[in-house]
């Protein structure tokens, strides 16, 4: 019996990704060969965007629908916007008196790994509220590795 490990996929599992794969927009059309007419043409027949995503907020739990026009929403509601935007700050803060401490040293080796660790966590908190300098245009910071984005200007999405 050709049983299916729990870290393989089954093949219809792996049948269906495929099909996925090959149905992206990016498969669909290489880059070489990206034209308007090319693209728009490959765009009804590529894996449809979600109508439906999370808020930005990490804290919140939301989705929210895409709107058929206008300006895509990125949070569920303007005090989610502003709690990310308050969070983001405050990390940013935080970090920059720890980064401070670092770059002053000295104290004993126990306080070194204090600094040391709540840094770190910082930065892992830092990891959800990282938002390119424009909103408008994440890819930006996707492909210049972009770990910082300190002195974005404030966008006002919802
Ligand atoms: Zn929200």
């Amino acid at each position: 019996m050709n049983e299916p490990t729990k870290t393989r996929l089954t093949t219809s599992k792996r049948k269906a990704l495929r099909e996925l794969m090959s149905r992206r927009l990016n498969t669909l059309v290489p880059l070489e060969g990206a034209t308007i007419q090319s693209v728009a043409a490959a765009c009804p027949k590529a894996v449809a965007s979600p109508l439906r995503m999370r808020c930005l907020n990490p804290e919140c739990i939301k989705k929210i629908a895409r709107p058929a026009a206008g300006r895509l929403p990125l949070f569920c509601s303007r005090s989610c916007r502003e709690a990310f935007d308050y969070e983001r700050g405050e990390l940013l803060a935080d970090i920059s008196v720890l980064n401070a401490a670092m770059q002053a040293g000295k104290g004993s080796h126990a306080e070194r790994r204090i600094v040391q660790v709540e840094l770190a966590n910082k930065r892992w908190c830092l990891q959800r509220y990282v938002v390119p300098a424009d909103r408008t245009q994440p890819e930006q910071m996707v492909n210049a590795r972009q770990a910082s984005t300190a002195g974005s200007k404030r966008a006002n999405d919802l």
